[in-house]
């Protein structure tokens, strides 16, 4: 069996066709053309907005004229990963995919069925002459895996419909109605390096912490290592700090940090009888998620500079006071983090420069907004200068959405239970639409898929043929 024969053959035979087009985040000319010329050969109106998104357009099916528009939404770029030992260009060769009992697989490569077979799923139901619905659009992004560039530059009024399915999720019964918006909280501190006095040097440093994603893991309670290092030296008298630097990415929780301090040598037997007491206390208190956790000290040279006394009091005064952590649960939705904030890093790039690079996140803006002003007074009231990003916006859930009934409903009667409705402490394309589109009543479902952004991606045969048939009969009923 060839997989553009697979059932739905309208929805394989396309998906099978983008497997053949290499279309890397940042890199979609390619696809955006294949689009455009899919468009042209099955007549369907087709327009690109300013900065490349991809908009198609059917009427009606007859009978359904006065239905709603309804938007079908997906990303045309995929995530590029390869096993080492395989030989791949991403930016040039079509995909090795195959068929392994009821899955579609690529070999050493991920398949792009995030988010491509939800690109053909919406313009399979386009070019489906038993589908019966009222106005179709289908939206198709560009640089949703590396930036949502597209959803974020989306020209305003270039979709026409009030009603959203974006097709980017990838549990078959699960609905998703809400994610979280997202701010950046930027503080410099800026110092003069002064001469480092005479005094014992030690390196102390955190590491083995879980770590994890600052939207998805915030919940898990994982230990962060800037928090954890500075709460000691806070706990010690008369240090001086000559350098300190913990965590990377801004969407991580900060797995590492390490200071170079100075102490007087006659304490330095008291601060290592201090440390491991203090070893034993976060054991105590995280021990059982954190496993690897260590901390260690060695002795260093007297480095040439300290950063002033003056700021690195409140520098570190300033890191014990930032908040990290899930600041609030949500109370429509069970489990889901409502509001968080990650203290995501401390650099020193360049001298007399600390940076902390902070990120905020909610599904309701006001707590966001809050949370990340909450974050900037800590570093303003210690003497920072702060900036923030102009963030994104959270999709508030709405358990009353009526597109969500209607999907809800249509899964009931087909499959004889409950689907699972769903929101996400981190971002999706859907909570960026609400900033030129605020009315948009939106959800986020798709078929089945495993080992999304991995060469082990692959997506259900069977899943994608009921997935289909659902979309069809709910979009029918719209
Ligand atoms: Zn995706």
């Amino acid at each position: 069996m060839e997989i553009k024969n697979l059932t739905p053959q309208n929805v394989w035979s396309i998906f099978d066709a983008m497997t053949q087009v290499p279309r890397p985040s940042k890199k979609e000319e390619k696809i955006r053309q294949w689009l455009v010329g899919w468009a042209k050969e099955h007549n369907i109106e087709c327009h690109l907005d300013s900065t490349g998104n991809v908009l198609m357009r059917v009427p009606a099916t007859p009978g359904y004229e006065d239905h709603p528009t309804v938007v079908m939404q997906g990303h045309m770029d995929m995530v590029c990963e390869k096993n080492s030992d395989v030989k791949h260009d991403f930016e040039n060769d079509p995909l090795d995919t195959y068929i392994d009992g009821d899955w579609v697989t690529a070999r050493g490569t991920t398949l792009g069925a995030d988010d491509g077979m939800g690109v053909a799923l919406a313009l399979g139901v386009m070019i489906d002459p038993e589908a019966k619905h009222g106005p179709l659009e289908a939206l198709i992004t560009y640089d949703e895996e590396t930036g949502m560039t597209g959803a974020n530059n989306l020209d305003e009024g270039f979709m026409t419909g009030k009603i959203l399915v974006n097709i980017d999720s990838e549990t078959e019964g699960q609905i998703f109605i809400g994610c979280a918006g997202g701010k950046d909280t930027c503080a410099i501190f800026r110092y003069a390096p002064v001469p480092a006095p005479d005094r014992c040097y030690l390196k102390v440093k955190v590491s083995g912490l879980m770590g994890g994603h600052s939207g998805g893991d915030i919940h898990l309670g994982h230990a962060n290592a800037n928090k954890v290092l500075v709460r000691f030296l806070r706990s010690q008298p008369d240090l001086v700090l000559a350098s300190i630097t913990g965590g990377n990415l801004r969407n991580a929780i900060a797995r590492e940090a390490e200071a170079v301090v100075g102490l007087p040598e006659a304490r330095k037997h008291q601060f290592l009888a201090d440390l491991n007491q203090y070893v034993a206390v976060i054991e105590g208190e995280v021990g059982d998620i954190e496993k690897g956790f260590k901390m260690t000290t060695e002795s260093v040279d007297k480095p040439a500079h300290i950063i002033e006394p003056g700021v690195s009091d409140k520098l570190l005064a300033a890191l014990q006071a930032c908040p990290h952590g899930v600041q609030g649960m949500s109370r429509a939705m069970a489990d889901l983090v409502e509001t968080s904030t990650n203290l995501a890093s401390v650099k020193m790039p360049e001298p007399g420069i600390i940076r902390i690079e902070t990120s905020q996140r909610s599904s309701v803006e006001s707590e966001k907004e809050d949370i990340a002003n909450t974050v900037r007074t800590v570093f303003e009231m210690a003497g920072a200068e702060v900036t923030q990003g102009h963030g994104y916006p959270g999709w508030k859930p709405n358990v009353e959405s009526p597109v969500l009934k209607v999907f809800a409903q249509t899964y009931r009667e087909m499959y004889n239970k409950e689907p699972e409705v769903l929101a996400i402490h981190a971002g999706l394309e859907t909570g960026l639409f609400l900033t030129k589109y605020p009315d948009m009543d939106m959800i986020s479902v798709g078929p089945t898929m495993v080992g999304i952004h991995s060469p082990e991606e692959k997506v259900s045969i069977s899943s994608v043929e009921s997935f289909y048939k659902y979309l069809r009969e709910a979009l029918s009923r719209i």
